[in-house]
Parts: C-alpha cells; sequence; structure tokens
C-alpha cells in the first residue's frame, strides 16, 4: 500500500511527540521556517511556547528536564539562534538531563557559499551535544530524530539536529514507526555480595559513619530513611539532591560546601566512614575528613573512585543497592553518641535559623523572605533556584518535603537559570505552584522573559532578593583579599518593571510589606513578581571557621560570631561530649 504523503518537519514532529514532547521553548527565524509551519500544521500534538531569548528556552528544557526526568526540547534558528542555545545546553549536559535542541540551517542549495546567517554549527555543538548531526535528506528527519532522542536518554545528555530548511519542506512517505515504545533503559547490575558484605563490615567498624548521597539516589528516598533510622547513621546531601529526603528529618543535615549548613559542614568533617549513594560531587575532597573509609554506589563504573579513594566500589543502582544493605543488615538497637549528637546539632542550627524569621530590619534579612515562601508553598511546589547567594540561601533556608522539587543549574551554574527554568516546569506541570527564585543579577539577565509568563498566563511567583549586588563573587573577592571590582550593580524596581510587562509586580523593603506581598500573591492566576529589597550581608560561610573557642583562636571565633549574627550556634563538640 502506498503510504500519504506529508512534510518532512510535520513528520518530525510526529516522532518527537510519539516519545512524549509535547511542547517546544524558542524562538522563530528565517532558517527555521519549515519547522515554524508544521508547529502551526501540529498544534494538536505540538505546543509552540514562544521564548524572548533563545538562551531562556534552552535553559527552561533543561529545568524542565531536571524536574521531570524526561526529554524536553528547544529549537533555535541558523547563526545566532543557534549560538544562544549554547548556555542552556551545557547546563543540561553538566546536570546529566535529556535536552533535544532542533537547530536552523540555510538551505542546501546555498549551504557552504557563506550565505547570510550561515555558520558552521556542527563544529561548535560538537562539546555540548552526546548527538550532533545535520540531517541530508528529507526523508531522514524523523529518522535522525529518533535516534537523537535515544542518544540523549542514554547518555543522559544533549542531543542537536541541524536541519537545512528546504529539507523541511518536502513531501516524504507518512509512515516511520518511532522507536519510543521499544527503548529501554535502566537496566543496572545487581550489588555483588562480597561488596555488600565487605561495606557492612566497614560501617560495623566505624565509629562516625555518615550517609551522603546525591541526585543519583532521587528514586530512594524511603530506603535512604530506612538504613538511617535501621543502622542509626545521619545523612547529609549534594545540594542537588535536596528534596529527596525532607528538610525536617532529623538525622538530615543538608549539605557541605559554600552552601552548607554548619551541621553538614560539621559532620563532613568528622565523619570516619562515607556511604556515598548516587553522587559526583566535585569539592568533597575539601570537606570530608581525609582519612575516612569510603563506600561508593553509582551506576556509572567511571564514576567509581573518580572524586575520592574507594575502599568498596559498589556498582548498582542506588534504591537497589540500598535495599540489599537493608536486607543483609540488622538493626541497631542504640544510637550511638555521635547520631544522638549530629540530631542535636541539627536542631541547634534549626532553631539559630528560625531565630530571624520575624526579623524586621530594613532592607531586610533573607531569612523572614524564605519563611513567606515556606509557608505558603504548596505540598507539591516546584522550586527553581538561581546560582548565587540564593543558592545558599535556598538549599540551606527552603524547608522542602516529599513531593516537592527543587531546580538548580547546579554544576555548569550559569545565573539566570531560574526564570526559565520556573517556565519550564510550569508549562509541564500547569496545575503546580511553581516558582522562581532569583538574586537581583540573575534576575535582570533573564527578566525579558516574564513577558512569556504573562503571554502564557503562567501564574509562577518570582522571587527577587535584591541587594545591588553579585554577592556570590563579592565573597569571593573578599576571601582573596583583592578589592571589591566590578560586583556592585546598579539597582532598579523590579516589581515596577513586572507590573509594566503585564505581571503583577510587587517592591518591599519592611517585613509588614513582605507579608502584604505574598498574602496578596497567594492565589492569583497571573505571574507575579516580588522584589524584596535585602540587606547585602554575606550569607554565613560556615565552611570557613569551626565556632570553637576550645579549638580555635578565641578572637578570630569572637569577630566571627560578631560579624555574622552567630550568637547561639553551639560546637559540635559540645553536643559529642554531652
Ligand atoms: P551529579 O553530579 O549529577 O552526580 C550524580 C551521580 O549519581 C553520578 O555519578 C551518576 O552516575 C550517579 N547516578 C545517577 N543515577 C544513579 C542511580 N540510579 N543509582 C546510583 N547512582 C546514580 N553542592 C554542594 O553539595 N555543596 C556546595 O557548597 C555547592 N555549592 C554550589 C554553589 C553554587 C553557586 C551552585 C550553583 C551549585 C553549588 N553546588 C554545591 C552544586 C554542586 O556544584 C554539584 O553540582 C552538585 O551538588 C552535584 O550533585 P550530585 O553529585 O548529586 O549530582
Amino acid at each position: 500500500m502506498v503510504a500519504q504523503k506529508i512534510n518532512a518537519s510535520d513528520a518530525m514532529l510526529k516522532v518527537m511527540a510519539d516519545w512524549g514532547i509535547d511542547h517546544i521553548f524558542g524562538l522563530p527565524g528565517g532558517s527555521f521556517d519549515s519547522t515554524m509551519n508544521a508547529l502551526h500544521n501540529q498544534k494538536a500534538i505540538m505546543r509552540y511556547i514562544q521564548v524572548r531569548h533563545e538562551e531562556v528556552g534552552a535553559l527552561a528544557a533543561a529545568g524542565e528536564a531536571k524536574a521531570t526526568g524526561k526529554i524536553a526540547a528547544t529549537f533555535g534558528s541558523a547563526g545566532p539562534g543557534a549560538v544562544h542555545l549554547l548556555n542552556g545546553l551545557y547546563d543540561a549536559k553538566y546536570d546529566h538531563v535529556p535536552v533535544l535542541a532542533l537547530v536552523g540551517q540555510v538551505a542546501t542549495g546555498v549551504m557552504n557559499t557563506d550565505y547570510f546567517q550561515e555558520m558552521n554549527e556542527n563544529p561548535m555543538f560538537a562539546d555540548v551535544a552526546v548527538y550532533n548531526r545535520t540531517v541530508m535528506t528529507a526523508e531522514q528527519m524523523p529518522l535522525v530524530v529518533d535516534q537523537a532522542i535515544q542518544q540523549a536518554y542514554k547518555h543522559h545528555g544533549v542531543a542537536v539536529v541541524t536541519i537545512p530548511t528546504n529539507l523541511g519542506w518536502q513531501p516524504i512517505e507518512d509512515n516511520f514507526e518511532a522507536t519510543a515504545n521499544l527503548f529501554q533503559i535502566g537496566n543496572y547490575p545487581e550489588p555483588r555480595n562480597a561488596d555488600i558484605e565487605r561495606a557492612l563490615q566497614l560501617i560495623k567498624e566505624a565509629k562516625q559513619p555518615i550517609i551522603y548521597f546525591g541526585q543519583g539516589a532521587s528514586a530512594a528516598g524511603e530506603e535512604l530513611v530506612a538504613l538511617s533510622e535501621q543502622l542509626k547513621i545521619p545523612m547529609m546531601s549534594s545540594a542537588l539532591a535536596k528534596g529527596i529526603v525532607a528538610d525536617d528529618y532529623p538525622a538530615y543535615m543538608l549539605s557541605a560546601g559554600r552552601v552548607a549548613t554548619k551541621p553538614g559542614v560539621d559532620l563532613a568533617t568528622a565523619a570516619d566512614l562515607i556511604l556515598f549513594v548516587g553522587s559526583n560531587y566535585e569539592f568533597g575532597q575539601y570537606f570530608f575528613n581525609p582519612d575516612a573509609k569510603f563506600i561508593q554506589i553509582d551506576i556509572d563504573p567511571t564514576k567509581l573512585g573518580h572524586r575520592h579513594h574507594v575502599d568498596v566500589g559498589i556498582l548498582a543502582d542506588a534504591k537497589t543497592a540500598l535495599k540489599t544493605l537493608l536486607t543483609a543488615s540488622q538493626p541497631v538497637a542504640n544510637q550511638s553518641t555521635f547520631y544522638k549528637a549530629a540530631i542535636a546539632n541539627k536542631a541547634n542550627w534549626d532553631v539559630w535559623t528560625a531565630s530571624f524569621e520575624e526579623d524586621d530590619q530594613s532592607p531586610l534579612r533573607v531569612e523572614p523572605v524564605f519563611k513567606q515562601i515556606n509557608d505558603m508553598a504548596s505540598a507539591d511546589a516546584i522550586f527553581n533556584l538561581d546560582v548565587g547567594n540564593v543558592s545558599i540561601d535556598g538549599v540551606r533556608f527552603l524547608k522542602m518535603r516529599p513531593g516537592q522539587k527543587m531546580t538548580l543549574s547546579a554544576w555548569y551554574a550559569t545565573m539566570g537559570c531560574a526564570v526559565p527554568a520556573a517556565i519550564g516546569t510550569q508549562a509541564t506541570y500547569p496545575d503546580r505552584q511553581v516558582w522562581s527564585i532569583s538574586g537581583d543579577g540573575g534576575f535582570s539577565m533573564v527578566m525579558q522573559d516574564i513577558i512569556t509568563q504573562v503571554k502564557y498566563q503562567m501564574p509562577i511567583i518570582n522571587v527577587v532578593l535584591s541587594n545591588d549586588s553579585f554577592g556570590f563573587i563579592e565573597a569571593e573577592q573578599d576571601d582573596k583579599g583583592q578589592p571589591r571590582s566590578g560586583v556592585a550593580i546598579q539597582g532598579a524596581d523590579y516589581g515596577a518593571a513586572a507590573t509594566a510587562m503585564g505581571a503583577r509586580g510587587f517592591t518591599v523593603r519592611t517585613l509588614a510589606e513582605l507579608k502584604t506581598a505574598f498574602a496578596a500573591a497567594m492565589g492569583t492566576k497571573e505571574p507575579v513578581v516580588i522584589d524584596v529589597k535585602i540587606a547585602n550581608e554575606r550569607p554565613l560561610p560556615v565552611e570557613q571557621l569551626v565556632i570553637d573557642e576550645q579549638t580555635q583562636d578565641p578572637e578570630k571565633v569572637a569577630a566571627f560570631v560578631e560579624k555574622y549574627h552567630a550568637q547561639g550556634l553551639k560546637p559540635f563538640r559540645a553536643f559529642l561530649e554531652n
């Protein structure tokens, strides 16, 4: 039987829909006209979401893929549109999520003639992409996109398909079958008995063992808590793994590093054994006790020993390995001094941070802002955090519960990621409460896309913490003893700017104004921007000094405590000796 004919671009969109992609972010261009035409024809299966900058489209796709674990799509036209995609694609690459990027190209008849907007796109995407091809015939278009999606899933990365625009207009037979239903991932090896036995032996011998988990354990929240309870081991995680275990779980200390909590740093430093599950955390060498024994669970054999010496490597899926450890071990009856001290240390930290939640200094501290966010967040809220001091504050002060999600440009750390990721996550979860939480530096890089939120009536709550500074870099310059250079930024009234773009904007300076704005923002069906003028105060750098007059220079401790209002924080030693 002779198949019906269909334009190649339409056939390509049908393949994407078969893989579950039902929308794509981008901005039209002449070299992308055949696909724009197909997007018009195929609106029943593929929604086009028009962003105001291709970088925002690519970051939206990356953010969406982080929240869903599924492939998301973006596009840019030849030349500048393609170049603008790069930043978002690198973010997807480094946080290991699948993204498909369609890239426009001039027609084949004028390719290689230095034509208007023509550039050689494949070399530019060579480093970022796990799959990077230019289609050569119209008939290839559905096939190449099908392969691209397979590769993006297989390698948790970015697939780029470049399309000379004349090919998309050509009719081809409408008989291509996507491989979406056949494709399988996740057949991981079972952990080896010998490794499990050796791991349990080391845990038994340890006096101060901890569990450190990363986003590779995202499906294993229950098993982490069960193992922590069964073996009476406190836990901490990478920043990116926030939300896998409830933040108020008493034996979970959050992170180490610059975004650390004090109990997180204390735990990493004191541990004599680390059960490292599904993480590739790169700064462990600075924070983990160098003499600690190290057991690593990862599905990727190249990650075992990648960042740290390993005593036992377990090549397995985190959930399976943790279940095996649970079955193979006996419950520990008594809580150790270390376990009890860790819990008390965390409680002390929680009391200290809560003591600022009603602080009404003006400009405001950040704790009252996060108190409002936590109080108003729904059970299924999605928080999209930006890069900078706001990453520290968000990881520390958001009180996440299972069912909520967080996205962050974690490894690539590109500023301006929160507004786009909020657009990406709201597009895929229209009924969930979506937040973007940025500093003024990150927000002002992408704020034009508040217009996108308005256009698509996305009720995103955008919170901007404005301190008129690139605060994260300012702190780095201070630490290096160099003069502050280029870090002060021109302030603006982002609430008024948002109102001018059609959103509901608030600019607040006092605790009373903050509460009024949040109350007004809740339940609206339109995008909201709340610009909070905060003090340019550095978040407590818990990683820099152990607040303990017995082990540190008392004068330094006193100055540190005074500077960061850290009265009330007790040294971990005090809980261990209790
Ligand atoms: P990844 O790097 O993605 O590693 C995940 C690992 O899990 C991989 O090895 C993978 O192979 C494995 N895996 C995947 N699936 C499975 C599975 N099913 N079973 C087993 N293994 C699996 N982070 C901090 O922790 N502290 C900081 O102080 C900090 N500071 C930051 C500051 C800023 C401004 C920003 C933007 C980010 C910061 N980060 C910080 C983030 C940090 O840089 C890391 O990118 C992030 O924490 C790494 O998270 P991860 O190890 O969980 O994820």
